[in-house]
């Protein structure tokens, strides 16, 4: 097999261009009434089709054997040239994300004025990437198209058509736009099935399903994975060679983690994620397919049908889908997706995924907790903790002791604002004295403002109280956290509309808000890296403690010491 599967069957024809028949459609049309425009915009998502469409045009205009609904041969002199993108005196094509391009695009002008090689022929540019195409280069083209030469089409293929539109919106005017569409697994899955069939080769129909997942609406992707597993082994294709090729993780490692988090054991996270790392696995990859899961998993339990499940997944989510409620599914969903931004930036992914899926186990808690927090703030009194309303089984009688009681000790006395407010009443912001909107005057009453946003929100109150006040140029306001900590900047970052609020009343000004110190390692402290590597887990799990007060009062409910 020397020619790739992606390029032997790409299409020839329209009619072969998979899901795009809404566009298909009216370009065959317009070739065939021969009411061809000058200027077309091909967007969507890469390997959808958009450069194959485009040359299946400029082949269908110079077909010396077009049928009469408008589709090119596909196998004469002309259109073999075109379609193999080898040279073309009537085809040319721009790749505008490379500096020539840029070049050609300037070019463009006097070579349009060339009139196609011969009679009744079309001169079609085909502009790839067009997004990239400098300000410039789209000056020269809007001239073009603004008294187009006759029998020159244009055709620009985008995955952001967004930005053409910020740099180019004049020239957009004078195209005629197609948005390609993402092509669903199950089309991609039938596809690669008929491929397979026409090379006589099989693939198992797990193994089918998890390359269309990946390619994620992409054929192009999706045949060349199909190329990899081929040459990767012999005999039919199976899930697993899949999975070897893709560095995907298996669905027992998503089973585990279900029956983690369905049977609430957050010791079970940490063995878990040790597999992870020992099998090499991509953390982002495993938690794009958790959120997948969860997602899908969702659709199970409102009873809509998921695409693109493995019969292991499917059977997996069918036996969880009771065993977890519906809500608790979406707030690990957003659990998940408020900490993107966190694993992407952090160098220490690990402690994040982790981080994320120990709060999985302890949903429930953490609701509860959160109750007990927000009523008992400041330790006023440990309030008779109320039987639980939520079953734990042995975890509470574990530990027993109150949890307000041990916080009362290590926190900073709350302030004059904060005894008061809390449990009942939604109160009023808690009152706050004027402060003078310097650096000086703010470091001065920095209590005052943690306590006011105390009475607003504890969780952010905490986060507040790691930062102090690096700079005031009003309405600037730069704070700096004291060290870093992904989950404090986050929640920063997410309510920074609180604190500007509460120091805005306080200042009598507006307040814009700026975070500096980025969430760094833990890893980067050098103390760090000469410890063993059960030393740095056990450090790296309570340095989290004490920089997340929610967790930390989780770990203390269920003594997760004895986890590590
Ligand atoms: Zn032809």
């Amino acid at each position: 097999m020397s020619i790739a599967l992606a390029r032997r069957y790409r299409p020839r024809r329209f009619a072969d261009l998979l899901v795009q028949d809404h566009v298909t459609a009216v370009l065959r049309g317009a070739v065939a009434r021969d009411r061809i425009g000058h200027g077309y915009l091909l967007t969507g998502p890469r390997g959808v089709g958009k450069t194959t469409a485009a040359r299946i045009l400029a082949m269908a205009l110079n077909c010396a054997h077009r049928d009469a609904d408008g589709e090119p041969c596909g196998e004469c002199a002309s259109c073999t040239r075109i379609w193999n993108g080898s040279a073309s005196l009537d085809v040319i094509e721009i790749d505008a994300a490379s500096n020539r391009g840029v070049d050609d695009a300037r070019d463009l002008r006097e070579r349009a004025m060339y009139a196609a090689s011969e009679e009744g022929h079309h001169k079609v540019y085909i502009v790839d990437e067009a997004h990239m195409l400098t300000r410039e280069a789209w000056n020269a083209l809007l001239k073009i198209l603004e008294e187009p030469p006759p029998g020159v089409v244009f055709v620009f293929a985008t995955t952001e058509p967004q930005k053409i539109a910020a740099t180019a919106a004049p020239v957009l005017s004078r195209l005629q736009r197609f948005d390609f569409r993402r092509i669903g697994p199950t089309a991609i899955r039938d596809r690669l099935r008929a491929v397979l069939a026409a090379e006589g080769l099989t693939a198992d129909d797990d193994a089918l399903t998890l390359i269309a997942r990946h390619a994620d609406g992409g054929m192009r992707d999706a045949l060349s994975v199909l190329d990899q597993c081929l040459s990767f082994g012999e005999g039919a294709v199976t899930a697993d060679r899949v999975r070897e090729v893709l560095g995907l993780v298996g669905d027992e490692v998503y089973a585990a983690l279900l029956e983690a988090v369905a049977g609430r054991t957050p010791a079970a996270i940490f063995p878990l994620v040790e597999r992870l790392m020992e099998a090499g696995a991509d953390l982002g990859e495993f938690m794009a397919g958790a959120g997948e899961m969860l997602r899908a998993l969702l659709m199970v339990q409102v009873h809509a049908e998921p695409d693109g499940l493995t019969e292991s997944m499917r059977e997996l989510l069918q036996r969880h889908a009771t065993r977890l409620q519906p809500g608790d599914v979406l707030r690990m969903l957003r659990l998940l997706t408020d900490n993107e931004p966190a694993m992407r930036r952090s160098a220490n992914a690990r402690l994040v995924v982790e981080t994320v899926l120990l709060r999985w186990t302890m949903l429930d808690r953490m609701v509860d907790l959160e109750r007990v927090l927000a009523t008992g703030v400041g330790g006023v009194s440990p309030a008779p903790r109320a039987p639980r309303t939520t079953p734990v089984g042995g975890v509470a009688a574990a530990t027993g002791g109150a949890v307000p009681a041990r916080r009362a000790t290590d926190q900073p006395p709350a302030g004059p604002a904060s005894p008061a407010p809390a449990a009942s009443a939604p109160a009023a912001p808690a009152p706050i004295a004027a402060i003078a909107f310097n650096r000086d005057s703010l470091q001065e009453h920095w209590a005052d403002v943690i306590a006011a946003v105390r009475s607003e929100s504890r969780f952010l109150a905490e986060a507040l109280a790691g930062t102090v006040v690096a700079e005031v140029a009003p309405p600037a306001l730069s704070l700096e956290l004291t060290e870093p900590n992904p989950l404090f900047l986050e929640r920063l970052e997410q309510q920074a509309g609180v604190i500007e609020a509460v120091i805005g009343r306080a200042v009598a000004a507006p307040v814009r808000l700026r975070l500096a110190g980025a969430p760094v390692a833990v890893a980067a402290d050098p103390r760090t890296r000469r410890i063993s590597d059960a030393s740095i887990r056990a450090d790296r799990l309570k340095g989290f403690r004490a920089k997340d007060p929610t967790l930390d009062a989780a770990a203390d409910e269920l003594d997760l010491e004895i986890v590590e």
